[in-house]
């Protein structure tokens, strides 16, 4: 009976693929499977030496890194990154967070030897307006995967900042250094941890947490983006 309601509900307001309009079949969510498979695919993942490494090359305890989609203004790959930032369709970052992890299985990527997946925290006010963290729920589905375990409590972030889409160069790393505190330092000592963002740009935020972690002896550091933008 409930199968059929949903069909008639359909049939008068059917759920449309935010990206393309096309009517979703069962077992789709948000976006359809024909838009998803056709998202603009970095291939980073395959390569040890990859732009979003050439981000990060600085940072000593940079372990591996890499981005999933390339992000373009105007481009499908943003629509997906603000359905799942800003209309809470969380649910589709876990679905990104578990695709990206069961690719790393089969290609016996680094990331797989995490010892915790650590999500890019938002400020604590932000994500009480927002509902939930993004980022934490790509990390959410690539635990999923991989059963590494995920640890949300050990960095925090103690400073709102501006948007760094509209700043360049040096003010970007000036408008994020210091913005992040380790809460829980023992715990990570020793650790390779994987860290995950929603989109890399300019490397500058996720740097910034790279260097508030750089201090705990022994530390190894990946990151994974879902998306990278051009600068
Ligand atoms: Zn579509």
């Amino acid at each position: 009976m409930k199968k059929i309601l949903i069909s008639l509900i359909n049939l008068f307001y059917p759920n449309l693929c935010r990206l393309c309009k096309r009517v979703l079949i069962e077992g789709e969510t948000a976006v359809c499977l024909d838009c998803l498979y056709h998202l603009p695919r970095t291939g980073y993942q395959n390569y040890a030496d990859n732009p979003v490494v050439h981000l990060l090359i600085d940072r000593q305890a940079l372990e591996a890194a890499t981005a999933l989609y390339y992000y373009e203004q105007g481009g499908q790959v943003q629509k997906l990154v603000h359905l799942i930032k800003y209309h809470g369709h969380k649910e589709l970052g876990y679905q990104f967070g578990r695709q990206a992890a069961r690719e790393w299985r089969e290609a016996d990527h680094p990331f797989q030897k995490a010892d915790f997946i650590v999500p890019l925290p938002l400020h604590a006010k932000k994500q009480r307006r927002r509902g939930y963290n993004q980022s934490e729920w790509i990390a959410r589905g690539i635990a999923e995967e991989t059963k590494i375990p995920l640890l949300t409590t050990a960095i925090r972030r103690d400073v709102m900042t501006e948007s760094q889409t509209r700043l360049k160069g040096y003010n970007r790393w000036l408008n994020v250094k210091d913005i992040f505190s380790v809460t829980e330092p023992e715990r990570l000592a020793g650790k390779h941890i994987l860290l995950v963002d929603d989109v890399i740009t300019s490397g500058s935020t996720v740097g910034a947490c790279m260097d508030a972690l750089s201090a705990i002896p022994g530390i190894r550091i990946s990151v994974f983006a879902l998306t990278m933008a051009a600068q």
